[in-house]
């Protein structure tokens, strides 16, 4: 097992900031195996010593970062009373330490899917205000034109009247692309927006007129799709990465 500092633990586990449990531990409010402990940085074994702040044990656990390709047919939810969910997806062992999703993809969506159980870091990527990019590639129903490139770029009107961020969409093929819409046109495109309002890329489509047949997200913040992954399979997080991540 590995040693960690007596404050980064407490701080992982979210007793505070690690400046506030760093003074938790000058006031005398933490011991180790029953002796207070005031050295923020005393070194201990997570799993074997027993921390109590304020008389409380503080349980360690460990955190863990899950790269999924999240297949279609699954919610992106913890629990549900209908359908699969990516925790069922999981190995035990990874379910054990209560994952969860870090932002929502729609049943039908495909592609990139974080799960952790790193309460911080999931309040952070998905905070509004730190507008984390998110890129999705769609096959959208009709001519993604220039014109629908300039209005993604302005924002566009959604069905609620809110006004979306400046969005970059890129246009690939248009043509007669999918089988199951024989002699229709549709259009290939990549879409990078930087908020995640519910639906909002299919919401995005209907607002000028067209409709996502398919989405998969390819890419959040710094984490980009793994292609070699199948869909339904996940990876722990490569420490590159985690690191670009926090
Ligand atoms: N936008 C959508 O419409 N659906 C998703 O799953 C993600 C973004």
């Amino acid at each position: 097992a590995k040693r960690m500092r007596l404050d980064k633990l407490l701080a992982n586990m979210g007793c505070g900031t690690r400046s506030e449990v760093k003074k938790a531990i000058k006031e005398g409010r933490v011991e180790i195996d029953g002796e207070t402990v005031r050295d923020a940085g005393r070194l201990l074994y997570p799993d074997r010593d027993e921390v109590r702040l304020d008389g409380e044990t503080v349980t360690y656990q460990e955190t863990i970062y899950l790269l999924m390709n999240k297949p279609p047919g699954v919610v992106s939810a913890t629990e549900d009373k209908r359908d699969r969910t990516v925790i069922d997806l999981l190995a035990p062992p990874d379910r054990l330490l209560r994952p969860f999703p870090v932002g929502r993809l729609d049943k039908d969506t495909e592609g990139l899917l974080l799960l952790t159980n790193d309460g911080k870091l999931a309040h952070e990527l998905l905070s509004p205000r730190k507008h984390v990019d998110k890129t999705y590639e769609a096959l959208v129903l009709g001519e993604v034109t220039e014109e629908d490139v300039r209005s993604f770029a302005a924002g566009v009107e959604l069905d609620d009247g809110y006004v979306t961020l400046p969005a970059e969409l890129r246009i690939g093929e248009v043509g007669e692309l999918a089988p199951a819409w024989a002699g229709r046109t549709c259009s290939r495109i990549t879409l990078t927006i930087r908020e995640g309002k519910f639906h909002q890329v299919k919401r995005m489509f209907e607002a000028v007129g067209g409709r996502v047949l398919h989405l998969r997200r390819v890419a959040m913040g710094p984490l980009v799709l793994d292609r070699t992954m199948a869909p339904g399979t996940y990876r722990q997080l490569r420490t590159k990465e985690l690191e670009r991540l926090l």
